[in-house]
């Protein structure tokens, strides 16, 4: 069975404790590689590594080190087949979403954030003929960066690309569910000769090795995604050491479907936006309010096309729903559809596990699943399910939906579909949002600010918010 290996100073080692965990495939309940169980002893070497390297990383050229970052995006190209199957196979996403999605945006990333460090340049604030101040935005050190399962080399890549651009050197965790793709990265670093240290993988446990990234005193800031209880934990431990924070956090976002809307285009979007990834994207639409006037035909339209979604092996072509990440996941979601169903909520779709035959009979598969019926104050419409769960209901006004939409603790991503601009323009204003988009999802230009409001993160990522993270601004005021 094969053993992922930590990535420590450009060589690819076991752990020092020399213990592994499990590593299941979803779509077939098997287990199927191990995982390095890394202690605060890998963290340690990783930061000497890092420590070591920075002097030279940061001394490069913007068009040094940009250029060995197109080098990494290229050999990712290189390998994107093998990558896209690993990342189904690891994640249980239907191959296809991987193929389309996953790789080309994480080699996109870094790509990306090559060019961009060439285009980044800092203020300089004039005092008339008295001086001069000008910012010196320069690359932290060592930094920490840590992702979840649910996009496994999308967001490390979205990560790890402008910590790098910008002259840190990194120590990454993966998810534990989730390792492969960027145990892969690690070795195709290795093979192009990626300068040594500048990039360190720690693979494990959040709670173990996880909590020794962000413990450690050398590792100046974090970059962490993943769900707001553990955000919490982190900021609980970075902020008193004074750490840079940048968190990433869950959702529970709402779509307003008005009557104006272009109906069939839509339908269309907000299928895609509730399942998409089996409703594992921080992004995914999981509360559907539609106007009144088009509620009834709305509703059917789109129960109809949920029941189109195909369940089935992600390898398979034409697969829509692949398995969930991992059997403790399927359970939580689980729970979750059998408390919507206490809560009094009527199951229009789906409502139960889906047992696949053949090679993936013990993989966890759930089917796509719509409650209606439920109050705002329903923990299902209050807690982030993160699967493939949706509630809809009907809403009366603009305000009301405006209400509706900001009554959680959330504020991630909130979607708007009508054709009254007027509308669109004020909602987007009165959202409590770090991103509204209006009559699409999920349409992503990487100059723009991503993140959360509220409890859905601190601080924006994407384009210049990014690098702007990962240096530190330092004014130089020159007196003439
Ligand atoms: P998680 O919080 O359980 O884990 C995320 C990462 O943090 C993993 O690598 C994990 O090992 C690590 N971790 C866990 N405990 C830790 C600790 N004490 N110290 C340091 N690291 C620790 O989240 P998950 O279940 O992997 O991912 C799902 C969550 O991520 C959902 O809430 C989802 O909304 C959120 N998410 C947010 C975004 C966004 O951009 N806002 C994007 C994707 C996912």
């Amino acid at each position: 069975m094969e053993k992922i290996a930590n990535y420590i100073d450009g060589a690819l080692v076991a752990p020092q404790s020399n213990e592994y965990l499990d590593n299941v495939a979803p779509a077939i309940g098997q287990v199927y590689s191990l995982i390095p169980d890394s202690t605060e002893q890998d963290v340690e070497a990783a930061v000497a590594a890092a420590e070591k390297a920075f002097p030279l990383w940061s001394g490069l050229s913007v068009d040094e080190r940009s250029a060995h970052l197109e080098r990494l995006a290229t050999a990712i190209e290189d390998q994107a087949d093998e990558l896209a199957m690993a990342e189904s196979v690891d994640n249980g996403k239907p191959l296809s979403l991987a193929k389309t999605v996953d790789i080309p945006r994480g080699s996109a990333n870094i790509r990306f954030f090559s060019h961009a460090i060439t285009q980044y340049a800092s203020e300089s604030h004039s005092m008339g003929d008295i001086a001069v101040n000008f910012t010196l935005r320069e690359p932290i050190g060592i930094v920490g960066c840590i992702s979840p399962w649910n996009l496994p080399l999308y967001l490390f890549t979205w990560k790890i690309a402008p910590a790098l651009a910008a002259g840190n050197c990194v120590v990454a965790k993966p998810s534990e569910v989730t390792p492969m793709t960027a145990y892969l990265l690690s070795k195709i670093c290795e093979k192009i000769g990626f300068p040594k240290g500048v990039l360190n993988i720690l693979h494990g446990l959040g709670h173990k090795v996880g909590n020794a990234i962000v413990s450690h005193p050398k590792v100046k800031a974090i970059s962490f995604t993943g769900g707001t209880a553990t955000g919490a934990h982190i900021a609980s431990i970075a902020a008193p050491k004074f750490k840079k924070l940048s968190l990433e956090l869950g959702g529970k976002n709402p779509a307003l479907v008005f009557a104006d809307c272009d109906f069939e285009e839509t339908l269309n979007t907000v299928v895609r936006a509730s399942f998409a990834n089996q409703g594992q994207i921080c992004l995914c639409s999981s509360r559907i309010y539609i106007e009144r006037a088009i509620y009834d035909k709305f509703r059917d339209a789109y129960i109809d096309k949920v029941k189109q979604l195909k369940v089935g092996d992600p390898l398979e072509e034409g697969t829509a729903q692949g398995a969930v990440v991992s059997e403790a996941h399927m359970n939580k979601v689980l729970g979750y559809i059998d408390l919507a169903k206490q809560e009094g909520g009527k199951c229009l779709v789906g409502g139960e596990r889906a047992h696949l035959t053949g090679r993936c009979e013990n993989g966890f598969f759930i089917y796509p699943t719509v409650f209606e019926g439920l109050k705002l104050s329903d923990r299902v419409n209050q807690e982030e399910v993160f699967g493939p769960v949706v509630t809809i209901q009907p809403f009366d006004s603009d305000e009301e939906a405006v209400e509706l939409a900001n009554g959680t603790e959330y504020g991630l991503a909130a979607t708007v579909y009508s054709s009254n601009v007027k509308r669109c323009h004020g909602l987007a204003r009165q959202l409590d949002f770090g991103i509204v988009w209006v009559n699409t999802w999920l349409l992503r230009d990487l100059r723009t600010p991503f993140g959360g409001a509220k409890s859905s993160g601190v601080g924006r990522e994407g384009g210049f918010e990014a690098l702007k993270f990962f240096t530190e601004a330092k004014n130089v005021c020159v007196k003439y």
